[in-house]
């Protein structure tokens, strides 16, 4: 398992939850001395424009700072894909996140979709044919399934509901889709922990929900599974859910 990290995703390039000072630092804390760490480089315009307008990346050129940042946050998504791809899984430890990017618009405190990003760069390359898309955030990833509308290959799961027990079956039973898929790819939220906005995960639901995707990896698509990290806004929790998350994606 690697983590995919850059230190300047420290750093406070915006105002809002997910850009917030001090969010990163409990998780690289939690992960630091358990894994290795990879640092990534910048998505090029051309990953971007797999899935983004040219209008839509030069609006969020106009933000410099937003604007590096972002790019090595698609960056990261991307190397974690291509780690999980060619030899074994890994989780992108980025921000901005990026589920409510669009092709041509964006909220929620994303700008880029970098999971997005990722499946269309291994889609495009051939590498992959399929892909399976599980997004546990407390919120609907409207980016993403905006990206791969009407695309037959790519199955997005977002489990929905206010009780523990049929959430998790939900998310279970998404591993199951008779549609075959080449790649596990997650988008991470941890909002919808008992101490987050969402009140209701445990954080050893995060360790089942990474056993299973990594279960399901083995039978279906030879282990490829990667993870990238979208909303999660209680700094004192993050770590632990985030390792316990990565405690059951692991081998
Ligand atoms: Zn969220």
């Amino acid at each position: 398992m690697k983590v995919i990290f850059h230190p300047r995703f420290y750093e406070v390039y915006t105002s809002d939850p997910a850009a917030a000072p001090g969010r990163m630092e409990p998780m690289v804390k939690a992960l630091e001395n358990e894994y290795e760490f990879l640092e990534p480089g910048p998505a090029s315009d051309r990953d971007l424009e797999r899935v983004h307008g040219k209008s839509h990346v030069q609006s969020i050129k106009r933000e410099p700072q937003v604007y590096e940042v972002g790019i090595l946050a698609a960056g990261g998504a991307i190397l974690a894909a291509e780690t999980a791809y060619e030899s074994q899984p890994a989780f992108g430890l980025i921000r901005p996140p990026g589920h409510h990017a669009s092709p041509h618009s964006c909220w929620g405190f994303c700008y880029f979709n970098n999971i997005a990003i990722a499946i269309k760069k291994l889609l495009t390359e051939d590498k992959i044919k399929g892909a399976l898309i599980l997004d546990f955030d407390l919120h609907f990833g409207d980016g993403t399934s905006n990206t791969f509308d009407g695309l037959l290959s790519i199955s997005y799961f977002h489990p929905e509901g206010n009780r523990r027990e049929g959430f998790l079956e939900q998310v279970k039973r998404s591993f199951q889709t008779e549609k075959p898929y080449d790649i596990i790819a997650i988008s991470a939220g941890f909002d919808r922990h008992e101490e987050d906005w969402g009140g209701l995960l445990k954080t050893e639901d995060y360790f089942t929900i990474g056993k299973w995707a990594k279960e399901a990896s083995l039978e279906r698509c030879q282990g490829r599974r990667f993870g990238v990290l979208e909303g999660g806004y209680n700094h004192s929790v993050l770590g632990r859910n985030v390792k316990s998350f990565l405690q059951g994606l692991s081998d």
